[in-house]
């Protein structure tokens, strides 16, 4: 999913960079575009409206679209939820806690069981003989 996010992320910012070089053609072409006024007003009207109207949507729309992509690629990224629930007490690990190693199995493979701090202090204090 994080992947998703960041491609579209990616593809905004081409959009921005695209943009950003038809502005630099616009730059270019706006003395011509400004004799437009006064040879065709009728051309220069359309243009100077779609820019007002058509253009400032595509603007608006991906500042929008950055807005919440961000937010959500900062919200995933930021979070420093482990997501692992202690076996013994059932409550979600705050921080990292103990692990604990079944004997291994026919395919070799061993159970793995979390522990958050409390529960390993308790467990390992009665498990583990400390003279
Ligand atoms: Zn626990």
């Amino acid at each position: 999913m994080k992947r998703v996010i960041l491609d579209l992320l990616k593809d905004c910012y081409e959009d921005e960079a695209a943009h950003l070089e038809l502005r630099m053609i616009r730059d270019a072409q706006q003395p011509r575009f400004e004799a437009l006024k006064e040879s065709h007003p009728e051309i220069y009207r359309d243009f100077m409206s779609a820019r007002n109207t058509w253009h400032e949507i595509l603007l608006r729309n991906r500042r929008k679209r950055v807005d919440i992509l961000t937010k959500i690629v900062e919200g995933q990224i930021g979070s420093n939820k482990l997501e692992i629930i202690c076996d013994s007490c059932k409550k979600e690990l705050e921080k990292k806690g103990g692990l604990l190693f079944g004997p291994p199995d026919s395919n070799d493979m061993a159970k793995k069981t979390h522990l958050c701090v409390v529960c390993y202090e308790k467990i390992i204090g009665e498990i583990v003989r400390r003279d």
